[in-house]
């Protein structure tokens, strides 16, 4: 087996990349870094001090000067990873629904892109890490040892961040689920810098009717493999 050190892994929301990158970084004692918490986890911090959504230059300023820690986890109440914005844990809020809803327009500006991208690259660098998002094989690290493009039918992601959000205890809507993350699909695949697609060289996969840990072999098998 020759060394697999950086394994990009690219995707729709809740295609179950991220489920599937912790998983494969467990099993192979990696970093497991899940980069859509940092687009979350700014969006969070734009609502919260209620910039205009349409100002890219407030929005970008405040990308560029934002601390977005993440930590391994300090509580056991179902998170993968503690996420602090200037020092404020904000785990489960960069969960919400106001976040999912404006999420993709924060994330389409290129300011935004560039700030989030210096870290990320910084991180992947060092190797040893399973980095999961949009736009990792493409151009975050288009030099990833391997790469992975997980789809599912919208129908079953929409169903699935359902189920997540009644598990926690939080009030949800099929329907409303299910027209948000088409939306939110349709920004992240046609904006201008970055946009959600397979690099060329990607693995695709799909985990309709799978259950996680069948992904997960597939993904492992592959890895063994190459
Ligand atoms: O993966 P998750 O659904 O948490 O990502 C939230 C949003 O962050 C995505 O819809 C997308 O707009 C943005 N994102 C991105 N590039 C990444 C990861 C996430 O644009 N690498």
């Amino acid at each position: 087996m020759s060394v697999i050190s950086t394994i990009a892994i690219d995707g729709p929301a809740a295609s179950g990349k991220s489920t599937l990158g912790k998983k494969l970084a467990d099993k192979l004692g990696y970093l497991f870094f899940d980069t859509g918490l940092m687009y979350r986890a700014l969006t969070w911090a734009v609502l919260c001090e209620q910039l205009e959504l349409s100002n890219e230059t407030a929005v970008s300023n405040l990308a560029a000067t934002i601390e977005i820690d993440i930590r391994t986890p300090s509580q056991a109440d179902g998170r993968n990873c503690d996420i602090l914005v200037n020092g404020e844990d904000v785990t489960w809020q960069i969960r919400s629904p106001e976040v999912d809803a404006n999420v993709s327009v924060v994330s389409a500006y290129p300011g935004v892109r560039t700030a989030m991208m210096v870290l990320q690259r910084r991180i992947g660098h060092r190797g040893r890490v399973v980095m999961v998002g949009r736009d990792i094989g493409t151009v975050v690290m288009p030099d990833a040892d391997i790469k992975f493009y997980l789809d599912a039918s919208l129908d079953e992601r929409a169903r699935r961040r359902y189920e997540e959000l009644l598990l926690r205890g939080q009030e949800a809507d099929l329907h409303e689920i299910t027209q948000a993350m088409r939306l939110r699909d349709q920004i992240d695949s046609t904006r201008q810098v970055a946009p959600l697609r397979p690099a060329e060289d990607a693995i695709i996969l799909n985990s309709d009717g799978l259950e996680a840990d069948q992904v997960l072999q597939q993904v492992l098998d592959l890895v063994n493999s190459a």
